[in-house]
């Protein structure tokens, strides 16, 4: 079932004439109304007229935050305010917050791509909605509240936090399909077996992006909760949430490549890479109006492929985020992703997948600790059987890595949870 047939089974020769005829305008149209994109291309030599196919837009320069942190917060706008509608913003690491706008056609849009994602992922008409994302500036809970009411399904604004009352609403109100970040829907799981109630629950589909999560991950959730889970990739400087998600085949999010286009480049050198290996995702806004950002480094780590889909779509897929280039770790010379660490931990049976590492320097060595929960139903009080695990976790993160790692094992519930994106990494280096 798709939400827009044409767009979402296009022929890939059809997608890529009108991708093509897309980025000559959008090129066109960033250069002459976005001051500081204008500046880049001369800097870099290249004019509008010099985009012609497809395959020249790796002439142009890239655009990354930093960008729209120095053109802080209108600069890369192309438009005048008095047709902007909605404003949203997202809190960088460092300093101020990341602005972007919005048209009506662009609010459509985003819309449209919501549609089309939650469709992937079973929702329609007839469906409670239940949107436990946090609504405000993050675009999390407005994306998915207008994307579910585009669709015409019962949208119900929970928002997130208070996860007693998120229970009562899950199961009072019959939720069909939960819309939150992968962390807080394994809170709510827990939850739901602490309270013993998944089999009253008429949960069928959960649609969880905002932070990355591993294969392991789904299925943990998908126990929990008796229901399908899929991932949805989205960050507000493209539009929000609905720039791609699974479908049923849940072999790789479809990208909404007749409004993003996407490419996977070298984190070293900037050249794009063959389909199928990894690098840094890039996307250009092809029909944005308010932000038309191009070739915009969005620092996650993917892949992409562009075959068809035993679903029936056309459109391209991505892998799973296997992390950002921002977030990763060198502990020792390693290069270290949270997400490998959490795939370790997903394997042994006796923890949960609440976790933390902190990373410190101590004598001049930096030192890698694991801090993790235990399962229920495993004696914390068994000093000896708690140490074994330690040491076997220990040895598989060893063996996985190749770093040495310091696990602590902690009782149930003393990892701090998160209602929005889960914090997983503790870098004390960086007071030092
Ligand atoms: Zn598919």
């Amino acid at each position: 079932m798709y939400w827009n047939e044409k767009a979402e089974t296009m022929p890939r020769e059809e997608m890529r004439r009108i991708q093509g005829e897309l980025l000559r305008g959008a090129v066109k149209r960033a250069y002459e109304r976005v001051a500081p994109y204008r500046a880049k291309m001369k800097q870099t030599g290249v004019e509008p007229g010099d985009i012609n196919t497809l395959e020249d837009i790796e002439k142009l320069p890239f655009t990354d935050k930093a960008d729209l942190r120095d053109a802080y917060p209108y600069g890369m706008f192309a438009v005048g305010m008095d047709e902007v509608i909605r404003i949203h913003a997202s809190s960088g690491t460092t300093g101020k917050q990341t602005v972007v706008g919005y048209t009506r056609k662009d609010i459509e849009i985003w819309n449209e791509c919501m549609a089309r994602c939650m469709t992937m992922a079973g929702v329609t008409r007839g469906d409670i909605v239940q949107v436990a994302y946090g609504y405000g500036l993050f675009t999390g809970g407005l994306g998915g509240h207008y994307g579910a009411e585009y669709i015409g399904a019962a949208t119900v604004p929970a928002s997130t936090g208070n996860t007693k009352r998120q229970l009562q609403i899950l199961e009072d109100f019959g939720s069909t399909v939960l819309l939150c970040t992968p962390s807080y829907a394994m809170l709510l799981g827990d939850a739901v077996r602490e309270a013993g109630i998944k089999g009253k629950l008429k949960l069928k589909s959960g649609i969880h992006g905002a932070e990355p999560w591993t294969e392991g991950m789904r299925r943990e959730l998908e126990d929990r909760l008796g229901y399908k889970a899929y991932d949805i990739y989205g960050l507000s400087e493209i539009s929000g949430p609905g720039v791609s998600c699974d479908c049923e085949a849940a072999a790789g999010l479809h990208v909404q490549e007749d409004h993003f286009y996407p490419e996977i480049v070298d984190a070293h050198t900037g050249k794009q890479v063959k389909d199928g290996m990894p690098g840094e995702l890039v996307f250009t806004c092809l029909t944005k109006e308010a932000l038309p950002l191009i070739r915009y480094n969005t620092r996650d780590i993917c892949t992409l492929r562009k075959d068809k889909c035993a679903c029936g779509r056309t459109l391209a897929r991505m892998g799973k985020i296997t992390g950002r280039t921002d977030d990763m770790l060198i502990i020792r010379g390693i290069n270290v992703f949270p997400s490998q660490v959490e795939s370790v931990l997903l394997g042994i049976a006796e923890v949960s997948p609440h976790y933390l590492l902190v990373v410190d320097r101590k004598n001049n060595l930096d030192t890698l600790e694991v801090r993790v929960e235990l399962r229920e139903g495993f004696p914390f009080d068994e000093v000896r059987r708690v140490e074994e695990l330690e040491r076997r976790i220990g040895k598989e993160i060893n063996s996985t890595l190749s770093i040495s790692a310091d696990i602590r094992i902690s009782p149930i519930g003393s990892v701090e949870r998160s209602e929005g994106k889960a914090k997983r990494v503790l870098d004390l280096r960086k007071n030092l």
